[in-house]
């Protein structure tokens, strides 16, 4: 067998043609959408998102508010940041960049984001939300995966989907999002025992975790659905979590890395920015 190829690219466009015909309405308005993008230092994968954000973002016509602060903050100085942009009239949806450095801790902080501006899902109340099963604004990588997963029709009713990772911006909210689907979900994380069991019994395996090669055919049952997470920067490029060729051999069907889960996530997280303005505005 030869894994199917699950791209991004064609939901990815379908998402920003959307955003963009939503974003001339308000234009008609004179109303221009407009994101702040909150970072602490320079962390280099961080700082690759945020340029693919910015660069997605000037094609759409949104406005970007760059602010960057220095790694040497207090958690209180990054707290009143977040509250300052949170009441920034001019500012629609508001990114802070994670991970943070040093002893920030994101669990302290992502309350100072106002929910109407957090496009990202991170305040817990967002996180509460989605759980509740009503959700305002979700972690765009999670909702990147599952709308993989429904663009290509993968069937998600009773299917036994085995998450790796438990991650506020993966693992949970994806496990939310599927049980919305009616899947049946476990979740493993590195503590997990017997992960290769767990994933042999799996229909659909969703990897969020920053191993490269962690997945391989032998894991899994033939027939599998893989969409992979993982961002991993290696000598010869970028990869995900799964080792291709093994997986390929095994599974029907494996989003690719780059290519695949990445481009749908920018996307989605740019039409929550055109959301939030139309609903601030
Ligand atoms: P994270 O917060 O470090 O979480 C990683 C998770 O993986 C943790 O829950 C960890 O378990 C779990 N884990 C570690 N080893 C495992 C194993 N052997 N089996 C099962 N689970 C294991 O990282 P993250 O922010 O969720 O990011 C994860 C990956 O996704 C990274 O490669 C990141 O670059 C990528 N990512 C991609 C996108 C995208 O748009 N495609 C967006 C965000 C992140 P514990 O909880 O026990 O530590």
């Amino acid at each position: 067998m030869t894994a199917r190829l699950l791209s991004g690219k064609p939901i990815a466009d379908r998402v920003a043609a959307r955003s963009k015909e939503r974003n001339e309405a308000l234009k008609r308005r004179g109303i221009t959408p407009r994101l702040a993008i909150i970072s602490v230092g320079t962390d280099p994968a961080a700082s690759s998102y945020a340029g693919r954000l910015i660069k997605g973002a000037k094609g759409m016509g949104i406005e970007v508010a760059d602010v960057t602060m220095p790694r040497e903050i207090t958690e209180q100085e990054l707290r009143d940041r977040l509250d300052a942009v949170s009441r920034d009239r001019t500012v629609h949806g508001m990114l802070l960049l994670t991970p943070l450095p040093g002893a920030l801790d994101e669990l302290h902080v992502v309350d100072h984001i106002t929910v109407e501006k957090d496009v990202e899902g991170m305040n817990p109340f967002s996180m509460g939300l989605l759980v509740d099963g009503r959700p305002k604004f979700i972690p765009s990588t999670a909702e990147a995966i599952v709308e993989m997963l429904r663009y290509y029709d993968i069937p998600l009713r009773g299917a036994h989907t085995v998450i790796l990772g438990r991650s506020t911006v993966i693992g949970r909210p994806v496990a939310s999002l599927l049980l919305e689907e009616d899947a049946t979900i476990t979740i493993t994380h590195s503590r997990t025992v017997g992960l290769e069991s767990l994933t042999r019994g799996a229909d659909v395996v969703v990897v969020g975790v920053g191993k490269a090669g962690l997945i391989r055919g032998e894991m899994l049952k033939p027939g599998a659905v893989v969409i992979d997470a993982g961002i991993n920067v290696t000598p010869t490029g970028i990869v995900g979590d799964v080792d291709t060729e093994s997986v390929s051999a095994v599974a029907s069907a494996l989003s690719p890395v780059p290519g695949g889960v990445g481009a749908v996530t920018t996307a989605l997280l740019l039409r929550n920015v055109i959301t939030a303005t139309e609903e601030q505005t």
